[in-house]
This record gives C-alpha cells, structure tokens and sequence, in this order.
C-alpha cells in the first residue's frame, strides 16, 4: 500500500483549526512577525486548542497517540494565519520527544506548561564551528559529583531569548564526532548561562540567538536520555519534523495562492480581469500543482512514519522541495499582486521572508539531498 487517507477526526481536528487560523491568527499575523515579542497569547490559544500536545503523554495533557500526519495536518493549516506560531507543535513535538527520556521529576516541570503553551525549550545543537556537520559540535560536558559542567556557544537557535531551558548537546571531552555527544535540560536562569539576540529576515517573534555556556552546572538528572546518545537521539526525531515544515511553508504558500486567484478575479487590466490572461492563469495553475505535488510527499513521509516503515529519505524531500516550492508560490502571489505584492501592509512579502528560514533551519537543501542520495545509493531506491 503506497497511500493512505486522512481519517474523519484529522479531517474535523482541521477544520476547526482552519477557522481559528482564520478568525484569530491571520487578522494580526503581519503585525505579530514585524515585533520580536514573543507571542505567547498565541501560543496558549495553541495549547487550550490541544496542538501542542499532539503525540505526547495523557498524563502531561497530551493527545496520547502518536500521531505525525495529525501534527503535520494542524501545522499546515495554522500556518495559513501564522508562519511563525504554526511552527509550535513542530517544535514542541521535537523538544517533548526528547523529554520522553528524561528523569520523571524533569518532565513533570516542563512538558504540562510546554503543551499548555506557557513556556518554551529551546534546541541548541548548531554551533559556530558546526551546523551542517553537526556531530563536529564542540561544547563540552565534564562529568563532576553529581552532574556535569558545560562550557561553550551555540548559535542561531529559535527561542534562545524566550526559553525557560535549552536541551544543549555537548560531547565528553576527548570524544569525537557523534560518540559521547550527550543531551542535557540546561535551565536558562543557571548561573553562567547568557542569550543574545540575533535578527533574522523574517521569524522576528520566535527569538532566534545565540546561547553561551560558561561553567554551567547541569544536575544528574538533567542528563536526557543515555549519556554518550544524545546525537543518535536526536537525529532520528528530524524526520518527522523535516516533512511537518515543509507542510508549514505549503500552508503559507497555499494560502497567498489563495489570494492571488481571489486578487486575479477582482483585478482589472486592459478592460478585463487579470484571471483572462494566460500569464496569470497558467501562473496560478502551476504553482498550483507543484504546491499539491509537494504536499503529498510530506504527507506521504509522516504516514511511513505513523506506519513505522523507513522515512528518511522521504522526509529529507519533504524538507528540501517543499520550502522551495512554497517560497516560489509566495513570490508568484506577490507578482500577481503588482505593487500590493511588495507593500509591507500585507502579509504576503511577511510570509516570503518567514518561509524562506526553512531553506536553512533544521537541515539545508543540500544536506537533505545528500541524505535522499545515500539512501539511493544504499537501498537502490526510496520506495517501498
Ligand atoms: C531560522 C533558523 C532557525 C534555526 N534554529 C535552530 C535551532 O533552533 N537549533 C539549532 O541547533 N540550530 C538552528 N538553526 C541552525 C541551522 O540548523 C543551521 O544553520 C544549518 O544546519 C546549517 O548550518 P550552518 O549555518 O553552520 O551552515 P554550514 O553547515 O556552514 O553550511 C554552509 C553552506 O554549505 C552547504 N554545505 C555544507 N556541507 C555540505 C556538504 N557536505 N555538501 C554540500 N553542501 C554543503 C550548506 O548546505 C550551506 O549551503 C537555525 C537556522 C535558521 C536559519
């Protein structure tokens, strides 16, 4: 079996979403991605709403089940009012994953407040030295009694400036590469801990920065998982988050294609609307198909996932063309637009500067394709 259906409760779950991201996001989204304040109101509506426990434990307010086409769905569909908060579930869906292996008293700190929307963990993997090449990360954790010692810097990580606690990866000293990278739950109030901001194009709101760790002490039992794991950990949670962002930047995009037919109605030009002429037309129709095409091979990889088949390669897909695919759809939009396509008083060149983040966030184009080729390479094929 090579497809699935969505089942009726994702298609409800969507549709009351829709109209919220109708009703409440869209209306102030332009406004809420010019500010670098954090939009917690948002985020709690998110949380009453039950996205942002989507997969995580019952008894932490979760949904339960695991269920990626679910988050992939709510994603989508918020981001059509929001680029920046319908990147929420994705993100809490990846922190609250790692917290699955962490000590009960840790868990019961963070994982209500993070699904009720209250509070933020940030990921802090990239450093200055490494981002691609992630496992050469050379911040250090030094066992001492009864926890760890960590010191370096990591930079370009969302919320860094709003985060109750980061989940920082640091390596034993002596080790190299992936070996004896560990995960630690570093609250961001510990002593010798400081946030920098850094600004973006776009994603003003999410509090991108930078995190320095000088001679952070980190308790036993804020160690995440097994020590020495904390790469392999983490890696295998991308997959799921690769192809739910590539459906963020097509619910974006669809929905300034949206507006670009609406606009090539109203539009006149030479006597008759711009939906007339076949450079707008066909515009509308291929962005159109390759928006649709996109979408189903992010679906496609959080089903293989929800199956548990092999994902990997189809999620690195989902991450490389679907934000190119969704950056392109925007710009068509904006074009179609004329002038008001350019004008900062809509949304639309908002969307095109959030969405392109993801070129880069999270693993680039280029990294993907190498995945997707070792894959090739190794099994012959991506299909089942
Ligand atoms: C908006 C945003 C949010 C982010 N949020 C986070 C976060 O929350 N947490 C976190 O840890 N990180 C975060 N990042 C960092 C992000 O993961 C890294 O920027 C990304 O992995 C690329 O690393 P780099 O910037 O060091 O580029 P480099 O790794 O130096 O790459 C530079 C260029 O070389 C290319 N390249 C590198 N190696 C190869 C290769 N082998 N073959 C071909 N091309 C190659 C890359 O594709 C890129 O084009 C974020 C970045 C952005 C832009």
């Amino acid at each position: 079996m090579v497809s699935f259906a969505f089942e009726p409760e994702h298609v409800e779950f969507a549709e009351s979403l829709k109209a919220f991201a109708a009703r409440e996001l869209l209306p102030n989204y332009r406004d809420r991605a010019a500010s670098t304040d954090f939009p917690f109101e948002a985020f709690k509506q998110l949380g009453d709403l039950g996205v942002l426990g989507i997969g995580l434990p019952e008894e932490f307010g979760g949904t339960g089940d695991d269920d990626p086409v679910l988050l992939g769905l709510a994603t989508e569909v918020l981001a059509a009012g929001d680029v920046n908060v319908a990147s929420a579930p994705v993100q809490i869906g990846l922190v609250g994953s790692q917290f699955l292996h962490c000590d009960r008293a840790v868990q019961e700190r963070y994982l209500p407040s993070l699904i009720r929307g209250e509070e933020t963990v940030a990921i802090a993997l990239t450093e200055p030295g490494s981002g691609s090449d992630a496992s050469a990360l050379r911040t250090t954790a030094t066992k001492v009694d009864g926890g760890w010692v960590l010191n370096g810097e990591k930079t370009a990580i969302t919320w860094a400036m709003n985060a109750s606690a980061s989940l920082v990866y640091a390596r034993t000293p002596g080790t190299s590469r992936s070996t004896g990278i560990s995960c630690f739950v570093v609250p961001m109030d510990s002593t010798g801990v400081t946030a920098h901001h850094m600004l973006g194009m776009g994603c003003l709101p999410l509090g991108w920065g930078s995190i320095h760790l000088d001679d952070v002490f980190v308790p036993d039992d804020h160690l995440v998982g097994e020590e020495g794991r904390g790469f392999h950990s983490v890696m295998s949670h991308f997959d799921f988050s690769r192809a739910a962002l590539g459906l963020l930047c097509l619910g974006a995009a669809q929905r300034s294609l949206d507006e670009a037919v609406q606009y090539a109605k109203d539009r006149e030009t030479f006597g008759k609307p711009l939906t007339e002429y076949q450079g707008i037309s066909f515009l509308i129709a291929e962005h159109t198909t390759l928006l649709e095409a996109a979408r189903w091979i992010c679906y496609r990889a959080l089903w293989l996932r929800a199956t548990g088949q092999p994902h990997t390669a189809l999620a690195s897909m989902g991450k490389w063309w679907p934000p190119l695919v969704a950056k392109d759809a925007i710009e068509a939009a904006m074009r179609i637009h004329g002038n008001l396509g350019y004008a900062a008083e809509f949304p639309l060149q908002q969307r095109y500067r959030d969405v392109t983040a993801y070129l880069i966030a999270d693993g680039t184009s280029e990294i993907q394709k190498r995945i997707i080729a070792g894959d090739v390479f190794r099994r012959g094929t991506v299909n089942l």
